[in-house]
């Protein structure tokens, strides 16, 4: 047998979490995780007002209760401003280790923070709003639109099912409709394989894939006010993100759907949030695609998660123009929405056939 002598020169380098603990009362686990991953000097918790009350201060006191010297910042939004303002402070702190304790933006500002300091990252989550939670990526504003930046991957995640069962039900959907979503991502993901030659890892996308249908399958499950719900969706957000560890990028999880959420929340911040956007984008994604795009629409009804733009107060012209556009946000990820502007006849025919005009 001829042994082929060419030399092999493929890498990949991937990154997950060393210790994961979800389920009902898991925040105490804080301090063995802090006393693992921590060499020296003192612990940066990033938190918000409310989320402070919700499971900021209860992480201070167990790690102060355990010797340990604590610096609460409480942030606002996710922005350069608020970054720069958390690492000014941390300075001559001699952070040792940063915990993240809170919704998608306190968790996005303390993984980059934690990135660009080089210490370790612990995200403590109070809502199951999205994907963020378990990603190296980072959402952050500048002056003008939010961008994903390359952050640090969690060294631990502590997500305390009853904590993140208080958060509102809004949230709890909206995180599983950006699982659902990987479903359009990973069409795109195919696309750009089969046409650009795109590195494709089929590992990632058989774990995206299986979070997605799970979600899918027991949408009917995503109920509010029930433990047992948090813990089927945050347990389908953590898969997510171990198959966007194995892509090394968030292409199992973020494609066509979220260039359209992406340009729907530059045009009308806040009207909706992530996980919402994400699950229009994802049926209107799908028919492009020639799917069954009834399927995930059907899904997120069960759910009680509107795909109507009215009902968001988000104008006809504005998701017409989001559309159209989306594809200018990030032109090195290649999707269904191509490379040019889809005609305005032609986004306002696909909105108005999938219920989102
Ligand atoms: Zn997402």
């Amino acid at each position: 047998m001829m042994i082929c002598e060419m030399e092999f020169e493929k890498f990949k380098t991937m990154q997950f979490p060393r210790d994961v603990y979800v389920g009902h009362g898991v925040l105490p686990n804080i301090v063995p995780v802090v006393g693992r991953y921590m060499r020296a000097g003192s612990i940066l918790v990033v938190t918000g007002n409310i989320t402070y009350n919700l499971a900021g201060r209860e992480i201070e006191a167990l790690l102060t209760d355990s010797g340990y010297s604590v610096h609460v910042i409480k942030a606002d939004k996710a922005d350069i401003s608020n970054l720069k303002n958390i690492e000014e402070e941390a300075r001559d702190l001699s952070i040792g280790l940063i915990v993240g304790v809170g919704g998608g933006t306190k968790i996005d500002l303390a993984k980059k923070s934690a990135f660009d300091m080089g210490v370790p990252f612990v995200s403590v989550p109070t809502s199951p709003s999205h994907d963020g939670i378990a990603s190296p990526r980072a959402s952050i504003r500048n002056e003008k639109l939010t961008v994903s930046q390359e952050a640090s991957m969690p060294i631990a995640i502590i997500a305390d099912t009853y904590i993140l069962s208080k958060a509102p039900f809004r949230y709890l959907r909206a995180g599983a409709a950006d699982v659902i979503s990987n479903l359009t991502a990973l069409l795109d993901w195919k696309l750009a394989n089969r046409l650009h030659g795109e590195e494709y890892s089929s590992s990632a996308a058989a774990i995206s894939e299986y979070a997605a249908r799970e979600l899918l399958e027991k949408s009917h499950m995503v109920m509010e006010g029930v433990e047992e719900s948090v813990w089927l969706v945050t347990k389908q957000i953590l898969a997510s993100g171990t198959a966007m560890a194995i892509a090394g990028n968030s292409r199992p999880a973020s494609g066509s759907e979220h260039l359209l959420a992406h340009a729907l929340e530059m045009s009308n911040p806040g009207a909706s949030i992530h996980g919402e956007q994400c699950a229009m984008g994802s049926v209107v994604s799908m028919f492009l695609h020639g799917g069954e795009w009834q399927v995930l629409a059907n899904a997120y009804s069960r759910m009680g998660l509107s795909i109507r733009a009215k009902d968001y107060n988000i104008p006809d012209t504005v998701v017409i123009k989001a559309l159209s556009t989306a594809h200018r946000i990030r032109p090195e990820r290649y999707t269904i929405l191509g490379e040019k502007d889809i005609s305005t006849n032609a986004a306002e025919k696909a909105l108005e056939i999938t219920g989102i005009i």
